[in-house]
């Protein structure tokens, strides 16, 4: 279904006559084992309804109990968030009806959430940072999935029957939401990137979810509205749903700023409503009229205890709340001395984390690097899967680096032994051994090769003798051959030399 022409207005005039305002929400779904109130699994990608149960399909006489992982969790993304963790505080019932969720209620938090009042610092393009407030960050449950068949683009318009996969009911959840984000001017659409960027970093790095937009683990809800120049009271907003990737938050945002400055220029006005967004061709279009909390007829859920966790738990996971990536990030180009370039295509290349990690292993980072980058890439990309799917640990590339740097190996049989660690063969250092790919260093086996070489080959022998030293390199390559590559060439060419004089 292709939108009606939309009237926008060119960036630049919409900058000139209006000051945007932002409000982003952020669902990010936990990566705890078991669901927010019951003990089914939350994996991804399962066959539908395999995993449920009496609580999470809201059968009668079935009663929550809350994950406790998933409250720890909760509170490490609200400490990392510069918020304030509530000491006491219950979770409330939101009632709606829709199909996906089977109780026609859903457990959230509504004025009693786990964190309030914080603050994440982001960096934008040009290196400097804007302060994003955080309202809130609260708990709740997620709903099922609905499957419309037969319909044009997977919506329910034009759709002949729908199903639905209550898997992913129950699957914890936490919304943070930020205070209306006034002030980023023309770099509102990039602000909003910034934003979700510095987020999915965060919470990747927390090791609470795995934060990706493609198959829904993280989803944004970008809020816009426009003000005129000097207004101090903020415009009408709109909520733009399920933006799924990066760019299409930056699109979306700045789409929505045009479309809004166009209508009001045209003596018109915003309504608030929710809008989706349409990756194809970056534009919105409208969805429903907002709903406003007194539809949700909120109250305290009955069936929990409220949440209330001990300063001394919140202080210890305080203790957990690592750097902040983006900053680490910064330290080790420095420490590293890598230009900008050489460091955005690390990240880009989805190798920092895992040279970073061998680093920490014990390998030193030149190492670290050019095995990630080379080598271990190039078998991604035969692969075809994303480099952090290889499978091989950082620990391992550490090992392999380790072999070579105590001469254990030479960097030929090093590449060998990667491969069989890729093949699923076992550590590094067990692999050498089992397969007897030890380099041969020992001198007197070596040297009975290099006389063997040389007594084969008495012109090349004479050549050397005479001093033409380049000729030693046919008697290293047979030495070589000899030894199955094994032997350090170094080692061999100054015995070969020294047999020579
Ligand atoms: P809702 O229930 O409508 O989703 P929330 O409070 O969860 O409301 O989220 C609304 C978001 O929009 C928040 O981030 C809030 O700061 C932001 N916001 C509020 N008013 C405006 C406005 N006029 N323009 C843009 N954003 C706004
Ligand atoms: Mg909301
Ligand atoms: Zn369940």
């Amino acid at each position: 279904m292709s939108a009606p022409t939309v009237d926008l207005m060119d960036y630049s005039d919409v900058i000139a006559r209006f000051e945007p305002v932002l409000g982003m929400e952020v669902h990010v779904e936990l990566n705890t084992a078991t669901k927010m109130f019951c003990g089914c699994p939350t994996e991804f990608g399962a066959q539908p309804n395999t995993q449920v149960c009496p609580v999470c399909l809201g059968l009668p006489g079935s009663l929550p109990v809350v994950n406790q992982k998933a409250v720890e969790s909760a509170i490490r993304i609200g400490l990392a968030l510069n918020c304030t963790i509530t000491p006491w505080g219950r979770f409330a019932r939101k009632n709606y009806f829709y199909p996906d969720q089977p109780k026609n209620y859903q457990i959230s938090q509504y004025d009693e959430p786990i964190a309030t009042n914080g603050h994440l610092d982001v960096l934008l393009d040009d290196g400097s940072t804007f302060r994003v407030e955080i309202e809130r960050a609260h708990m709740e449950e997620d709903t099922g999935k609905s499957v419309h068949i037969g319909g044009a683009t997977g919506r329910i318009h034009g759709a002949s029957h729908s199903l639905l996969d209550y898997n992913r009911a129950g699957v914890p959840l936490i919304e943070i939401v930020t205070k209306p984000i006034t002030g980023a001017g023309e770099r509102a659409p990039e602000v909003a990137r910034a934003y979700v960027t510095a987020l999915r970093d965060l919470l990747k790095a927390l090791g609470v979810s795995d934060v990706k937009m493609e198959q829904g683990s993280l989803r944004c809800d970008a809020n816009v509205s426009l003000m005129p120049i000097g207004a101090t009271e903020f415009g009408t907003r709109t909520e733009t749903k399920n933006v799924n990737s990066l760019r299409s938050v930056e699109v979306a945002v700045r789409f929505e700023m045009r479309r809004q400055a166009a209508v009001l220029a045209g003596g018109g006005t915003i309504v608030q409503e929710t809008r989706h967004f349409h990756e194809t061709d970056g534009t919105t279009s409208p969805g429903r009229r907002k709903e406003t909390a007194e539809d949700y007829r909120y109250f305290p859920e009955p069936d929990l205890e409220p949440v209330a966790p001990d300063a001394e738990w919140v202080e210890q996971l305080r203790g957990t709340i690592p750097e902040y990536p983006w900053l680490r990030r910064a330290r080790i180009q420095s420490d590293w001395g890598l230009s900008h370039e050489v460091m955005r295509d690390l990240v880009n290349a989805g190798a920092l984390d895992l040279i970073i990690a061998t680093v920490d292993a014990g390998a030193p980072a030149n190492e670290a690097r050019s095995w990630w980058v080379a080598y271990l890439t190039e078998k991604a990309k035969e692969r075809e899967v994303p480099l952090d799917e290889l499978p091989i640990t950082p620990a391992q590339v550490a090992e392999v680096i380790k072999l070579v740097d105590a001469k254990s190996i030479n960097n030929k049989v090093a590449k060998q032994v990667v491969d069989y660690v890729l093949a699923g063969e076992g550590d590094p250092a067990q692999i050498v051994e089992a397969k007897g790919l030890g380099m041969v260093s020992d001198d007197s086996a070596l040297q009975a090769e290099v006389e063997k070489a040389l007594a084969a080959n008495p012109d090349i022998a004479d050549k050397i003798r005479s001093g033409k030293v380049q000729a030693a390199g046919k008697i290293v390559g047979d030495v070589m051959k000899a030894t199955r590559g094994q032997a350090d060439a170094a080692r061999v060419r100054e015995l070969v030399l020294a047999a020579c004089v």
